[in-house]
Order: C-alpha cells, then sequence, then structure tokens
C-alpha cells in the first residue's frame, strides 16, 4: 500500500530518486577527496648505516641538546623493523639492504643474492632490487652514498654477488645491468680502491666506462649541467647534500618518476662523526622533504642494523660527548673494542634490536607496527603500485 495518498507512479519516481540518492552517497563515502589509492611517482630512501633508536636518541642530544628534535622523530608515520638476517640474529650492511630493496632475508656478506648462497663461494639466486624494479618501469634511478660506492649498502641497490668483498665484480655491474639502462646517478667515494679492485677482475674501469659512453669523474664539480647520468667516484667523502641535490636535479627530469637511495653513515665508532654524520642525514631529510613534491615522492628513513651505542648518564645542560678527548688522550696507540664516556659508552658492533622506518607521501601509511625489515620492500612496490596483485 502507498504511504501519504500519493499515487504509485509518483511513489515508484520518488523512490527511484531515493535508491540512485542514496547510492551516490554510498559512492562518494567510499571515495572521500583524498582517500583514492594513493601512489607515489618517486621514492627516496635514506638509509643511516648503524642508525639504530639509541643512536637516533643521542644524535638528537648531541646536535640539538634536545631529545627528539630530529626530523625523522616528527615523521607521520614510524615503524620499528626488525633486521636479523635469514639465520643470524644481527646483520651486516650486505644482508640488512638486501632485505629492505629486495624482500628476501639472506646471509650476512651477500649482495641481492638468496640465502642459498655460499659467501666467497656459491652464487644463490639473483634478487631483482627496487632500483631494478624502478630501471625495469622506466624510472630514472640513483645511489648516494659518504662511503666506498662498491660498499655492501649501495651495492645492494645494483649489484649482486656472492660476497660484498668483491668490489670490481660488484662496481663493473654500474655499466652491465639486467633491467633498463642501469643505475642513471651514482656518486660515493673510494676511487683509488674501486679502480684497483676493477683491475684486479682484469678490466680497466675507464675503457668500461668509456664504452658505455660514460666517464668516471672524481669530483661532483666536473659534472657538466647537462651531463643526466653522472658518475662520481671521489677520493675523500662526497659532500652528500650537494650529490643530492645534484641527483634529485637529474633524476626529476624524467616524467615517470625516480628511485634514490641516500647513504650516510652512521657507525659511531668514532662518534663525534658517526653523530655529526646523522644529524646531517636529518638536516638533509627536512631540506629535501621542504623542496620535493610530498604528494607524489615517499621518502622512507631506515637503518640497515643498530649499533651498541647507549647513553647511559647526563646531564641536559653540559656535552653529551665530554671525556672524549680525554679518552684519546688515554688510549692512544691502543685500539680498545670498546668507548667508555662519562654519560655514553659503546661497544664497537653492530647489535639486533629493532631500528626506526619513518616515512612521509604517498603509502607510507603502511609504515606501522612491529615489522620485518623485508616489508619495506613490499610498502614501496605498494606505493608504486607494482606490488603483484594490486
Ligand atoms: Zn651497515
Amino acid at each position: 500500500m502507498p504511504a501519504a495518498g500519493l499515487p504509485f507512479d509518483k511513489m515508484g519516481v520518488m523512490r527511484a530518486s531515493r535508491v540512485l540518492q542514496l547510492a551516490l552517497l554510498g559512492v562518494l563515502a567510499m571515495t572521500p577527496a583524498g582517500a583514492a589509492p594513493k601512489k607515489a611517482k618517486n621514492v627516496i630512501i635514506f638509509l643511516a648505516d648503524a642508525g639504530g633508536t639509541s643512536t637516533l636518541n643521542a644524535a638528537s642530544i648531541h646536535g640539538y641538546s634536545k631529545a627528539q628534535s630530529l626530523y625523522v622523530q616528527g615523521m607521520p608515520h614510524i615503524a620499528l623493523s626488525d633486521t636479523s638476517t635469514n639465520s643470524a640474529w644481527v646483520s651486516d650492511s650486505a644482508a640488512g639492504m638486501t632485505a629492505i630493496v629486495t624482500g628476501v632475508k639472506t646471509e650476512n656478506g651477500v649482495i641481492s643474492m638468496g640465502p642459498d648462497s655460499v659467501r666467497g663461494k656459491k652464487d644463490g639466486k639473483v634478487l631483482k632490487t627496487l632500483l631494478e624494479e624502478a630501471e625495469d618501469h622506466g624510472l630514472s634511478t640513483g645511489v648516494i652514498t659518504n662511503v666506498n660506492i662498491a660498499d655492501a649498502t649501495p651495492a645492494a641497490c645494483y649489484s649482486h654477488a656472492n660476497d660484498r668483498r668483491s668490489a670490481g665484480e660488484i662496481f663493473l655491474q654500474v655499466f652491465r645491468p639486467k633491467y633498463g639502462n642501469g643505475v642513471d646517478v651514482v656518486i660515493g667515494a673510494g676511487r683509488p680502491a674501486v679502480y684497483k679492485a676493477v683491475k684486479e677482475s682484469g678490466e680497466d674501469l675507464d675503457a668500461v666506462a668509456a664504452a658505455g659512453k660514460r666517464q668516471v669523474r672524481s669530483a661532483l664539480a666536473d659534472v657538466p649541467a647537462g651531463e643526466l647520468r653522472p658518475i662520481v667516484v671521489t677520493n675523500t667523502e662526497p659532500d652528500v647534500p650537494a650529490a643530492a641535490r645534484l641527483a634529485i636535479d637529474r633524476l626529476s627530469k624524467n616524467k615517470k618518476g625516480y628511485f634514490l637511495m641516500i647513504e650516510w653513515d652512521a657507525h659511531t665508532d668514532n662518534p663525534q662523526k658517526g653523530l655529526n654524520n646523522l644529524v646531517g642525514l636529518d638536516k638533509l631529510i627536512r631540506e629535501i622533504a621542504g623542496t620535493v613534491n610530498l604528494k607524489e615522492t615517499l621518502l622512507v628513513f631506515t637503518a640497515d642494523h643498530s649499533f651498541d651505542l647507549r647513553v647511559r648518564a647526563g646531564r641536559k645542560d653540559e656535552p653529551l660527548l665530554k671525556g672524549l678527548d680525554e679518552w684519546k688522550e688515554k688510549t692512544a696507540g691502543k685500539k680498545p673494542a670498546y668507548l667508555d664516556l662519562p654519560n655514553i659508552r659503546l661497544f664497537g658492533s653492530h647489535t639486533a634490536e629493532e631500528v626506526l622506518v619513518a616515512a612521509e607521501g604517498p603509502g607510507s601509511e603502511r609504515v606501522q607496527g612491529f615489522m620485518p625489515n623485508t616489508r619495506i620492500h613490499e610498502i614501496i612496490l605498494r606505493s608504486w603500485g607494482w606490488w603483484p596483485g594490486t
């Protein structure tokens, strides 16, 4: 029976329009502004080598005399990442970075090959890295480090080897890519060591580079303005912020997007240097977050493993590293495995506890809770929309 005495036909029209209205409301409710699947065009990984949570704590105090003053400590999405390897609780940079960029936990010393590798003896399964995924999809790619460019962390992005010590074999893979045209921007240190290692592999680095119409430059200042794929291998530590600015300038010319990994070593065997490096990396992240478009650029900060440094005492009005000069005098000529200052204690080794993952930009909301380091790989692929089935 029609209600309110309305004729049947009018009631039918009213019902139909109400149904349409409700359906539209439903669609709108499912896709409010901003809830459309967010995809990243560009991804930048900032890697503080050995920059665990206790080192972040110390770096904030060292740099700002204040807790939680680092940019990464204010990023909107954070998680704690397990860095254990396939078989060990404590990771080195090779296994740690391999897990992050390939999604597979392997063995210490192994560069982007599976746990079926035997270090120095047998190749394992070659694992496709995030950098290679980006190359495969036509994006531009880059790797920056303040240490040797063939060292484990950068190597895990662009190469595959059963032993991190095979620097010649590793660096030559810059010129022999499996996907796309290979890594586009390469900036790091270790020039004499890299040239020597390549020579020991029976090749001449400059000749290999020239055959690929590239040049291995020795300083950032030598890179011509128009060069889109610079390779810079310096004698001393490169200026990481200057390298990052140069890399982003070149990589962002690709309309499809880019992948960039920036490593800044935060080992604190030398606590002053390690903590300064971490404060420097954090400042760089703050700068880049303020210059790139965060609607299309995913920023991820993490460490490959933690380090045994602890703040164990100290007043808020005194320098964290007080007593360091006296310690250096006292231990001159010796090489103690530990450092014992009034406010800091450290043993020169990696440790197993979880490290921070902090992120912002499209897809960063997936960074949450306790998670394995391999999930960083999944989160980045999902952000790009390349995770299988998404
Ligand atoms: Zn490391």
